[in-house]
Order: C-alpha cells, then sequence, then structure tokens
C-alpha cells in the first residue's frame, strides 16, 4: 500500500515538474516525505510531511490543491492530500530547531506570520535614523537617491534589480534602509527582506551544514523586496553565488523588487562569474559619487539640526573643507566636537577644532591603499579598474598597469608580492619589472613623466 503511494507520488511529482519546472519541484516537493497512509473504508487520506512549519505552509499554499487534484485523477481513492511537519524522531538527519512533531497545517494567516519570523531573525533590522527624509540629497547622489524613490514608492516594477555603488561612507546603506522603511511604512503586506551578503553567506553555509538549503531557499524566494548590501563580498565565493544567482533569477521571474550595493560597479566586480554579471546589468545600475563640499555642508547643517545643536557656520566650513574622504568620518567629527563642547560646557568654537579632531584630520590625509591607487590610474587613463588585474596585454593596459604598479611601490608600504597580488596575482618579478620600466620610461618620455608625476601628485594630496 506504502509502496503504491510512493509511486504515485513520483507520477504527481512528474506531472507537477511540467507545471511548476524542475527546480520549484525539487526544491518544495522533494523534500516532503509521505506518511503512513490513512485507509477509511477505502477513502485514503495521504499526509505529505515536510520539513518544517514554513515549507509546510508554503506548499499547501502554492500548491496543495493542485496535488490534491494530480493525485486523485492517478488514483480516485485518495479523497485528501494533508500536510504535516515530519515529527523529529521520523527523520534523524532533522535538525534541531524543527523538531515539532506532526500537526497539521494552521490558517493561511499563521503562515504569513511563521515566515515574518523567520525573515526577521535572518535580516538586519532597519534602523530608524536611516530613511530618506534624513538623506541629504545633492549632485553626487541625487540620480542614486531618485531611483532608490522609484524603487521604494511605486509596488510596480520599474527596474530590476536597482544597483547602487559608491566607495564607503557615501550613503549605500543608508538609502537601502530608506528603501525598505518606505515600502513597509505603504504597503507593510510586501514582505521586505534587508540582508547583508555576508550575512547572506553566513546563513547559506549554515543551512548546507545542517540539511536546510531547502528551508533557507524558502525564505529568500518568500520576499517581495529583497536588499543585499554589500554584494562584492561573495566574488570569488562560488557556492554563494550560485545560491544568491538562483535566488535572484527566482526572485526576477515572478517580479520581485532585488536592490543590490556594491563598492564598485558590476562590470568591476572581479570573481563574479560573468553570467552573474550580466544579470546585475539587467535593471538599473546608479552609482553615488564622492561628496563635494556644498554636499558636505548640508549633511553637517542636517545633522546638527537633528541633534538641535547649534554648530557656528566657520565650524561646520571648516569640517567640510577638511574632511573630504566620506560622510562617516564627517558624522564622526561631527560627533567628536559636539562632545568636547558638551564635556568642557563651552560652547562649540573653530579654534578648539583642530586639536580636538587631530588623529582625524591627520587620517584623514589618509593611508593610500592599492585600490585609491589602481582607481585613479584607470580613471587617469580610462580603462577599467578590473583590466587592471586582467591578463590583457594591450599597451593601453598593460602600461597603465605599470604605472599603477609602480605608484603602489613609491607611495605604499607594501611589499612586491602584496603588490603583485592585488594585480590579478601576480609575481613579485613582474611588480619589480613594472617598477623599473616606467623609471626607465619617465627618462625618456616626457608625457609619461609629467603622467606619473601629476597622478603621484593628486594621490598623495
Ligand atoms: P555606505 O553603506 O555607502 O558605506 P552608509 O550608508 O553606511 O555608507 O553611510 C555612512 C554614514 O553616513 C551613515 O551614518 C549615513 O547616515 C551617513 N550618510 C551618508 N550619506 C548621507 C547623506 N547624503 N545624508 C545624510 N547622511 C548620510
Ligand atoms: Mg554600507
Amino acid at each position: 500500500m506504502q509502496e503504491t503511494i510512493r509511486a504515485e507520488w513520483r507520477q504527481v511529482c512528474d506531472l507537477m515538474r511540467r507545471d511548476i519546472g524542475e527546480s520549484d519541484v525539487r526544491f518544495w516537493l522533494e523534500p516532503l516525505e509521505i506518511a503512513p497512509v490513512e485507509n477509511q473504508d477505502g477513502h485514503l487520506k495521504v499526509v505529505l510531511l515536510a520539513p518544517n512549519t514554513f515549507v509546510r505552509d508554503s506548499v499547501d499554499q502554492k500548491h496543495g490543491d493542485q496535488l490534491g487534484r494530480i493525485w486523485r485523477n492517478i488514483n480516485p481513492e485518495v479523497v485528501r492530500v494533508a500536510f504535516g511537519v515530519r515529527d523529529a524522531g521520523a527523520s534523524p538527519d532533522e535538525l534541531g530547531k524543527n523538531k515539532k512533531k506532526a500537526q497539521p497545517a494552521g490558517k493561511k494567516g499563521s503562515a504569513l506570520a511563521d515566515q515574518n519570523d523567520g525573515l526577521e531573525s535572518f535580516g538586519i533590522p532597519v534602523d530608524p535614523r536611516y530613511t530618506f527624509a534624513n538623506f541629504v540629497v545633492g549632485k553626487p547622489n541625487e540620480f542614486a537617491v531618485s531611483a532608490a524613490r522609484r524603487v521604494a514608492e511605486s509596488p510596480e516594477i520599474k527596474f530590476n534589480p536597482l544597483f547602487l555603488y559608491s566607495g564607503v561612507g557615501l550613503g549605500k546603506t543608508h538609502l537601502m534602509h530608506a528603501i525598505a522603511d518606505s515600502v513597509r511604512q505603504q504597503t507593510p503586506e510586501r514582505r521586505v527582506l534587508y540582508i547583508s551578503a555576508e550575512k547572506f553567506m553566513y546563513h547559506y553555509v549554515h543551512a548546507l551544514r545542517s540539511n536546510s538549503a531547502p528551508d533557507f531557499r524558502a525564505k529568500m524566494r518568500s520576499v517581495d523586496v529583497l536588499l543585499v548590501d554589500d554584494i562584492q563580498f561573495i566574488c570569488g565565493k562560488e557556492a554563494t553565488q550560485e545560491e544568491f544567482f538562483n535566488t535572484f533569477n527566482d526572485l526576477v521571474s515572478r517580479n520581485r523588487q532585488i536592490v543590490l550595493s556594491a563598492d564598485r560597479s558590476p562590470s568591476d566586480l572581479d570573481q563574479l562569474q560573468e553570467r552573474v554579471k550580466s544579470r546585475l546589468n539587467w535593471g538599473l545600475v546608479a552609482d553615488i559619487h564622492k561628496t563635494t563640499y556644498e554636499l558636505r555642508l548640508g549633511i553637517l547643517a542636517a545633522k546638527a539640526d537633528a541633534r538641535s545643536v547649534f554648530v557656528p557656520q566657520d565650524v561646520m566650513e571648516f569640517l567640510a573643507h577638511r574632511i573630504d574622504s566620506n560622510v562617516r568620518e564627517l558624522e564622526g567629527a561631527l560627533n567628536r566636537i559636539i562632545h568636547y563642547a558638551d564635556l568642557i560646557g563651552q560652547p562649540i568654537a573653530l579654534s578648539t577644532c583642530e586639536e580636538v579632531l587631530r588623529d582625524l584630520l591627520r587620517s584623514s590625509q589618509r593611508i593610500l591603499t592599492i585600490e585609491d591607487i589602481q582607481r585613479k590610474v584607470a580613471e587617469h587613463y580610462s580603462i577599467r579598474i578590473a583590466d587592471l588585474s586582467s591578463d590583457r596585454r594591450a599597451r593601453a593596459v598593460a602600461r597603465p598597469r605599470q604605472v599603477a604598479m609602480f605608484l603602489c611601490k613609491a607611495l605604499t608600504s607594501l611589499s612586491l608580492p602584496e603588490i603583485g597580488r592585488k594585480f590579478g596575482g601576480r609575481d613579485h618579478t613582474t611588480v619589480l619589472h613594472a617598477v623599473r620600466k616606467v623609471e626607465e620610461l619617465m627618462e625618456l618620455d616626457q608625457v609619461m613623466a609629467s603622467d606619473v608625476a601629476m597622478l603621484r601628485r593628486t594621490l598623495s594630496d
């Protein structure tokens, strides 16, 4: 009897495959087990046991009726197909947290509550300070902000994904929280998940270890708006990339909104599979540029205002002028000044700023990184940052690469092997060769000499 039912279940799955596709079958149906069949006077009741309540409720909602219909076509004695959760004892490989007794599916409402619980523990809570209202708009970020607002304010999908990128501390995370917050306010029924790529990987790896990958997938795919921050983190992490790619495709194909952020453009994300890169370019790519002096002033004014602190104009100008690295540092400096004035019980004054911020001002003549140099050089020669690490030997790329290596040697304290590693894993002798070549060319070639001098100057500014 049980054998027959099992064979029928395989048939049902095959038929479903045509309808909902291989991946959904694999992901929703195959993890189900069949409970001992109840026979009531020739009427059979089949109960399918899911690994957890989330899968149970999702399958019930999505496919319950259809499964029943198909099964009755195959075997009219089956009068009911119901869903439960596997008993802890029944499946030794089942993991701790889902060890509940088999229980009948709850009402539809409870499925949603379940999913939300799961989701919240999964993502990162949205920071209420990071709203659109608190985000100061200026030339460098206006395009990104308007794209973010479009996504947040219209439930209709205009572009998918929205891809935000910028250097650190320029507002990507702030904007993603703002989108999440705004969607939740306007359409509370849409499920929103904000998660860092790092956390995505963490949960995925954890799910693999605990045999709960289907559960992970189900959760990731149950959202209406998925925001993944700092996706450069998954570059080079093959399995996570694959998983991310599948989640991405699944959500996009079902018209769910995706918002991504990274510290560089999709094409500059090295070690990301080409097909993933090209998907990232499907939607809208918006970058946030470095702040301008005006924007920095605007941000300072807004932050002082939000805290109801009076900050004299000359102090704000001093800060906006001297701390130009990123907004996070700017905020840090402002906080420091406010605290200091508070501590000594004096109004904020320009005369104390230099002293109070000494270390920050020094560090904002910050330590140059290889990435800074690569960015500048790529910009100067109008090539892609990725070209600097690529295997391309064309002169148009090879020369700038040598210049970049030369500058890394000249302006940082990194060793030749360390530099080589950051240029697509090149050998230290290649770096040495580049350094010598550039020195030689600077003697012979005026243009080369002035290019390098100019790059050197702007980098050490
Ligand atoms: P990223 O994610 O790009 O590294 P964040 O979003 O974490 O940067 O921003 C760093 C800090 O700067 C946050 O506290 C954020 O609120 C603030 N910030 C950045 N840009 C703006 C802006 N235009 N207006 C107000 N605050 C900003
Ligand atoms: Mg961030």
